[in-house]
Formats: C-alpha cells, sequence, structure tokens
C-alpha cells in the first residue's frame, strides 16, 4: 500500500512522546507528563502531544479547559513542556518553554496567537505559527538520532503495510537519511519527498546522493488551517467562528499563492498545497490556472470541502486530489456544527471519480501520520460508511458520497 501522505521524522519522534490520546482528563494528563518529568535528566524537553481537550471530564466542575504554563510548570518541575493539540495546530509549553522560544505575552504573529490571562501574561495556549515558533526552541534531534528517529517510523509503517510513503514537510536531510538506511538495509520502501519552500534547495541539493528508492514530490504549501480551529479558509460562512473570521483564515493570498507555484516551476518541480476548505482549494487551482502549469503533477492536500464547481476543475487541470478520510470520523461533529449546510461538499469522492479521477493514480489515500493513527482501514471505514462503525446510517456525513470498499483500497494502490 501507499501512504500518501505522511510526516515521517514526526512521527519518528512522536513514537517517544508521552501520547495524551488516551486521557479522559486535564489531570490524568498532567499525571502523565509528571511521570515522564521524573525519570528524565538534566535539561531535557518533556515532549507530549494527542491531547484533546475538549474531550477532557473536569472533576472540579470547572469545564474541559486547557492546562496553564503554571500546571505544566508544578507537575515537571519547571522543566521544558510541549504539549501538542492532536491537530498539532496548538500546544501548550510550560513557562520555562516559553522562556526558552523568548515568547511572552506581548509577542505578535500574524498568522497566529499568543493567548494571555487577564494581565497579559501568558497562559501558555499558544496558536497555529505561535506554536511552531515555541517547537522551533526544542533542540532538533541530533544528526545521530535522525537515523534512529527515522528508521523508527518507517518501520511502524512498514508493519502497517505501507511499501511506499510520501512525506508532506521534508527536511532538507531527509533524503540522504533514508538513503543511508535503504543502504544498510534497515529501510526497505520507496518514499517521496515534498519540502517547504524554505527547505526545498537543501533537499534538492542532496539528490545527486539518493538511494533510487527515493524521489523527489516537489513543494509545500499552506494555504490555509484546519477544520476544528475553524480557520479552513471557506467559501460559505461558518456558522460558529469568530466574528473576525467568518470564512476562516487565508494563510496564504493568491498573489503568495501563484508566487510560490512560480518558484517551484522554476525548479521543474510541481506544489502539494495544504488546502481544508473549500476557500483554499479554489484558490490553489485558480493559481494553478494562472500560472499556466496545469498537468504538472499538483497536489492538493486534504481538500475537505469542495465546491461542486470545482470538481470537474481537478480532473481538467490535471491535479491530484489527496485526501484522508479518516479525519471524517473524528470530525462528524465538528462539521455538523460548523458547516451544517454544506455537509453534501465535505470529501465528494463519489462526484471525483465521476468526474474522471482514478483510485490510487490521481486519487490517494493517506492518513497525515502522526496527526492520527495510519491503519488504512480507518480511512475505509470513513470512505465507504461516511461515518463510525455503529452510528446510524442517517448521522453519515454525505452518504451519497460514499465508495466501495474495492475503490477505497486502490486509493492505497491496492
Ligand atoms: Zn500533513
Amino acid at each position: 500500500m501507499r501512504e500518501a501522505h505522511a510526516h515521517i521524522a514526526q512521527l519518528g519522534r512522536s513514537l517517544t512522546m508521552v501520547d495524551l490520546s488516551g486521557c479522559s482528563s486535564r489531570d490524568e494528563a498532567l499525571e502523565m507528563l509528571a511521570g515522564r518529568a521524573g525519570v528524565m535528566s538534566g535539561d531535557q524537553w518533556v515532549l507530549a502531544h494527542g491531547a484533546r481537550p475538549e474531550g477532557w471530564v473536569d472533576a472540579s466542575g470547572g469545564g474541559a479547559r486547557w492546562m496553564t504554563r503554571e500546571e505544566l510548570d508544578e507537575a515537571c518541575g519547571g522543566r521544558a513542556v510541549c504539549v501538542w493539540c492532536f491537530d498539532y495546530h496548538a500546544l501548550v509549553g510550560s513557562s520555562r518553554a516559553l522562556k526558552l522560544a523568548e515568547i511572552d505575552g506581548g509577542t505578535r504573529f500574524e498568522h497566529g496567537r499568543v493567548e494571555v490571562d487577564g494581565d497579559g501574561a501568558p497562559t501558555g495556549l499558544l496558536l497555529e505559527h505561535a506554536a511552531l515558533a515555541l517547537w522551533g526552541a526544542v533542540p532538533e534531534p541530533t544528526e545521530k538520532e535522525r537515523h534512529g528517529v527515522v528508521r523508527q517510523a518507517c518501520a511502524h509503517l512498514k508493519a502497517l503495510g505501507y511499501d511506499e510513503v510520501h512525506d508532506l514537510k521534508a527536511q532538507g536531510w531527509l533524503g540522504s537519511v533514508l538513503s543511508d538506511l535503504l543502504a544498510a538495509g534497515e529501510v526497505d520502501q520507496r518514499f517521496a519527498l515534498w519540502a517547504l519552500r524554505e527547505d526545498l534547495d537543501a533537499l534538492m541539493g542532496t539528490r545527486a546522493s539518493w538511494d533510487d528508492r527515493v524521489a523527489l514530490g516537489g513543494m509545500k504549501i499552506f494555504v490555509d488551517g484546519t477544520l476544528n480551529s475553524r480557520t479552513a479558509w471557506v467559501l460559505e460562512r461558518w456558522a460558529d467562528a469568530p466574528e473576525d473570521r467568518p470564512f476562516g483564515t487565508a494563510m496564504m493570498s493568491h498573489e503568495e499563492i501563484e508566487d510560490s507555484i512560480q518558484f517551484a516551476k522554476e525548479r521543474e518541480v510541481p506544489i502539494a498545497a495544504h488546502a481544508i476548505g473549500d476557500g483554499a482549494v479554489r484558490a490553489v487551482l485558480d493559481g494553478i490556472e494562472a500560472t499556466g502549469t496545469q498537468r504538472t503533477g499538483h497536489r492538493i492536500e486534504h481538500a475537505e470541502l469542495v465546491d461542486a464547481s470545482d470538481v470537474a476543475r481537478f480532473v481538467e487541470m490535471g491535479v491530484v486530489c489527496s485526501v484522508q478520510p479518516c479525519h471524517l470520523l473524528a470530525d462528524i461533529e465538528a462539521l455538523k456544527r460548523g458547516c451544517p449546510g454544506r455537509l453534501d461538499r465535505v470529501l465528494p469522492l463519489r462526484e471525483l471519480i465521476e468526474a474522471g479521477l482514478v483510485c490510487g493514480e490521481s486519487l490517494f489515500f493517506g492518513s497525515d501520520v502522526p496527526i492520527v493513527r495510519a491503519d488504512h482501514r480507518d480511512s475505509v471505514v470513513a470512505a465507504t460508511l461516511r461515518r463510525r462503525e455503529g452510528m446510524d446510517e442517517s448521522e453519515a456525513i454525505g452518504f451519497g458520497q460514499r465508495l466501495t470498499e474495492r475503490e477505497a483500497l486502490a486509493c492505497f494502490g491496492v
């Protein structure tokens, strides 16, 4: 099978992080973090992921909320701590972590936010680019650690049945590390790597020495945010978004999208665009059209909402649609709250196939691991049932868009 949307190094790293996805309360999460802090030495960071505070029950009756910076300080003895939200678009940092990242209550981000309390001090919660700024202060795996991190991730994916893996945010060093591991026989899969604009030249610079099983994909861009944070860029206003951004958050302007496609074109590579909302999807298709780069291998990642008038454009313009149906399983309630009038536009897979996309060739399935687990069965369930197992058919999202199991597997290249 092919896993068309993974983050290999992040997965390798997450396999060693504290996993909070099974926690049912904030106290339970704090206890797990304290346990990890207790067995760590020196200045090591406590790293955790999988937090889903919306689902936490609060024993004190105060309502589900994130832990604060002070609560992390107390639980982890003043260490640097970073607790990722399950979707990797928000995190909570401890006081020491914020200090190391040089973030205080007055730090501003164009596409991010530092949450502050009544006195203007940071609560620890950081969103989008503010979260990435703190993550940037976490020491990178050393050159020696990189091989171990990547080896672990590849073994994990291999065990799930993936012999081809696409990395959608490859570091400049990933091609070399994978090639080393392939040459040593420690990894045995095929890879395609897509890097951010700032990493693309570094990645391409090492290409001459890559193993045959590693291929360059192209350049990754982020056009909008996420569904759960209501930062996905949508054509019809969210039913429950903050008043100042009813259509979500465009992370790039039309000009910036065209400029990025041009930058990639100069390097003779296509782009893969993170576009979750139908507004973002349309902006990317418009950008490809405006730059005259149809049929050059461009991909749109996620495409959770696609307007009816844009469906055929994927086929006409030769754009690959790379989706992760597994997210639907967790997003059903959020979709019903956020876009009750647009549920028929969620992952319109049947329409995309009818328009001419071919399962496994121009319609890919993946997971976005480690944001969710990479088990292909989750996407098969989501694509065929359009709801979680055990739910009534009336609860399904866009039931008319369902695929057969055969088609869903074909999207994994089976
Ligand atoms: Zn991703």
